[in-house]
């Protein structure tokens, strides 16, 4: 049986802040603001591997009211995520995923987002798709005060 899920997130961007995409941290001016490490790309994979075995979603496992998450990396979401998928005798087939940014231009991180989720969850790199894309200035995008990530995945047993 194969099975899909999608996933969404969006973060703050603000001054003082790292900012971790995929579990790789980027020189950047601003920031992701979050209660665990505000890895938007991270979270919305995590989202897409719940909801494909209709799991719920990260904040029934990672509920941001409890501190023991403040500042933890996401990149343990991912693990936990993948151990509840292989609980269930299932397997990740292939993630794809977009992420939403205006700035800093990150293409040339991509590479190493991808080996790094990877390696987290244990699939070939070839399985991890991470694209990029802008919003043209709309919205919040404008003055770069937000992040945004969607990932689709498919899983079978
Ligand atoms: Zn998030």
């Amino acid at each position: 049986m194969i099975r899909t899920g999608i996933g969404y997130d969006a973060h703050q961007l603000g001054y003082d802040y790292p900012l971790i995409i995929g579990g790789v941290k980027i020189p950047s001016k601003k920031g992701s603001i979050g209660h665990s490490d505000g890895d938007v790309l991270s979270h919305s994979i995590v989202d897409a591997m719940l909801g494909s075995l209709s799991l719920g979603d990260i904040g029934k496992y990672f509920p941001s009211s409890e501190q023991k998450w403040k500042d933890k990396s996401s990149l343990f979401f991912l693990k936990k995520a993948n151990q509840l998928i292989i609980d269930k005798g299932y397997k990740i087939n292939n993630i794809d995923s977009t992420i939403i940014l205006q700035e800093p231009k990150i293409s040339n991180y991509v590479h190493k987002i991808i080996k790094k989720i990877s390696s987290e969850i244990h699939i070939p790199s070839d399985n991890v798709s991470v694209k990029l894309t802008t919003k043209d200035m709309l919205g919040f995008h404008k003055n770069s005060s937000g992040i945004e990530a969607l990932a689709i995945i498919t899983v079978s047993n």
